[in-house]
């Protein structure tokens, strides 16, 4: 049952199948964004226990471990096993993530079967990652094994953080690399626990090891660890950035990166105003605004425009912010307080800067970290709302004439994640799909990402793809056997 106490039992660092205390001893809190009193101290890991998890992982991979010497199929078999645990503790999961997180309970249950199906989506993949045969010149006989990688970090954000874990482990895991996951040090609840189903699972020691911590200590510790192989991350660009620096300098560690957006979602006349006005509002304001992929510029064209922004006003007007354990409830807080007043600084700079306030604007209460759904319409493409990533729940509305006129500005962003476009006019959808400059475009629907399709960023949205099989290949590696045989027949 929904739980908004539910009990913290693990609090540690998980190293080689085992819960252990930071090196150092020291702990961080984990903050309750609802109310801004902290849950319970986490395990402070930096790099002495990202060396000691790296020692963990790599003797899980040594040739002839139980690991490496276990059938494929039985590698995904202990990914499903996983996944049903995970199932099986769905409740528990879902009180943590909206505890830690600050979601609602009814979202976070969602985010537990996205994560459960990911995990089911990959394990499938165990026992079906094949190479080639190949016709190579001069009679040599060559094929290919896919291999993986090695010993992998993995630095998670804290918006979907169970999800995010999923969307990492199972490429990670189905391909047979081990890993250490470094949470996001807002919400490492879901992780610590998903560390200890992997246990029971059955999980050879070192496959999967989870340090807790900050980003520029443990974060940093991970990428730019000489015996990592490959480095996943998922969070803002600017930390991008600073990872795959890390990266270069230390061993040229593959990097894959999943960076924000400020994605554009098209809607035109033909469209059906109502339906539009809803897929907008869920486009924006799902997980209170805390979504890469976030429909953060709505384009709507000049003959449906005032009626529309009417529309999308009632809609945020209505929606339901509070306790994330409260029924109805749509909205919760902010992640931390510094999110929550990173969006209320944009909020101001859309007013400063001529944009017009439609609905919301201001903080909900006086605890905790809610922020009203707010709508701005007659934005401009210049205004900073329009540029920036706010990762809150403010929608830009803006106004645009033609096809041709809305594929320019929909691209004029140094983003590229995800866009959208709503139309009967099969012509007009196409033509958009075609021409936007991102890694996923929605037709008459938006946010329908799924473990089966590839999601990835073009431009400073990122390097690399996870789901679908695309998502395999960023931990895997190529390897060719050329063999001479003793005549050409
Ligand atoms: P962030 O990028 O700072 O943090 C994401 C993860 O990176 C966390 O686990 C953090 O501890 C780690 N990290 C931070 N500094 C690091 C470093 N120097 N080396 C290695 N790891 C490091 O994101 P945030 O501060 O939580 O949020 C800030 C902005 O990031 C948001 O406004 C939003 O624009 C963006 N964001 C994007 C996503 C996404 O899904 N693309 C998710 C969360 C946040």
């Amino acid at each position: 049952m929904a739980n908004r106490q539910q009990t913290v039992q693990y609090t540690k660092l998980f190293i080689n199948n085992t819960f252990v205390d930071s090196v150092s001893g020291k702990t961080f809190p984990t903050i309750n964004p609802s109310n801004g009193e902290v849950i319970a101290n986490i395990s402070e890991g930096d790099k002495a226990d990202v060396d000691k998890a790296v020692i963990s992982a790599q003797n899980a991979f040594k040739n002839g471990s139980p690991w490496r010497a276990m059938d494929a199929s039985a590698r995904g078999k202990l990914i499903n096993k996983l996944a049903d645990l995970i199932e099986r503790d769905t409740v528990i999961l879902a009180n943590f993530e909206a505890i830690d997180n600050g979601k609602p309970f009814t979202d976070a249950l969602l985010d537990v079967e996205y994560s459960v199906a990911c995990l089911r989506y990959f394990a499938g993949y165990a026992d079906k990652i094949h190479g080639k045969t190949i016709p190579a010149d001069y009679g040599f006989m060559s094929m290919t094994r896919r291999e993986p990688i090695g010993v992998v970090g993995q630095i998670i954000p804290w918006n979907y953080p169970l999800l995010m874990l999923a969307w990492k482990w199972g490429p990670a895991l189905t391909t047979g690399c081990t890993l250490i996951l470094k949470p996001a040090e807002q919400t490492p609840l879901s992780a610590l626990h998903t560390a200890a189903l992997s246990k029971e699972a059955g999980f050879p020691d070192g496959v999967i090891n989870v340090i807790t911590g900050y980003g520029p200590t443990a974060g940093h510790a991970i990428s730019s660890h000489p015996d990592i192989r490959k480095v996943a991350f998922t969070g803002s660009l600017e930390v991008g950035q600073i990872i795959m620096e890390a990266a270069a300098k230390s061993n040229l560690k593959k990097v894959s990166l999943e960076l924000g957006g400020k994605s554009p979602l098209v809607i035109f006349d033909d469209a059906d105003l109502n339906e539009a006005a809803e897929i907008a509002y869920n486009a924006i304001f799902a997980n209170h605004g805390q979504n890469c992929c976030a429909g953060s510029r709505t384009f709507v064209q000049e003959g449906i425009y005032d009626e529309f922004v009417k529309r999308a006003k009632e809609l945020a007007a209505n929606r339901k912010v509070g306790d994330p354990f409260e029924d109805g409830v749509q909205q919760g807080p902010q992640v931390d307080d510094e999110m929550f007043n990173k969006v209320l600084g944009y909020i101001e700079s859309g007013k400063a800067e001529g944009a017009t306030l439609q609905t919301g604007g201001k903080r909900v209460g006086t605890k905790g970290y809610f922020i009203e759904p707010t709508v701005f319409s007659n934005v401009g493409d210049d205004m900073k709302i329009a540029r920036e990533e706010i990762f809150g729940p403010v929608q830009s509305i803006l106004k645009f004439k033609t096809l041709d006129e809305v594929i320019e500005r929909a691209n004029k962003t140094n983003y590229g994640l995800a866009s959208g476009v709503i139309t009967k006019n099969i012509d007009n959808a196409l033509t958009f799909a075609k021409a936007v400059e991102a890694g996923s475009v929605w037709v008459n629907c938006y946010d329908a990402v799924v473990p089966q399709c590839p999601f990835g960023g073009y431009k400073q949205s990122g390097h690399g793809r996870e789901l679908g099989e695309a998502g395999l290949e960023e931990y895997l590696e190529t390897k060719t056997i050329t063999i001479k045989l003793p005549t050409n027949h």
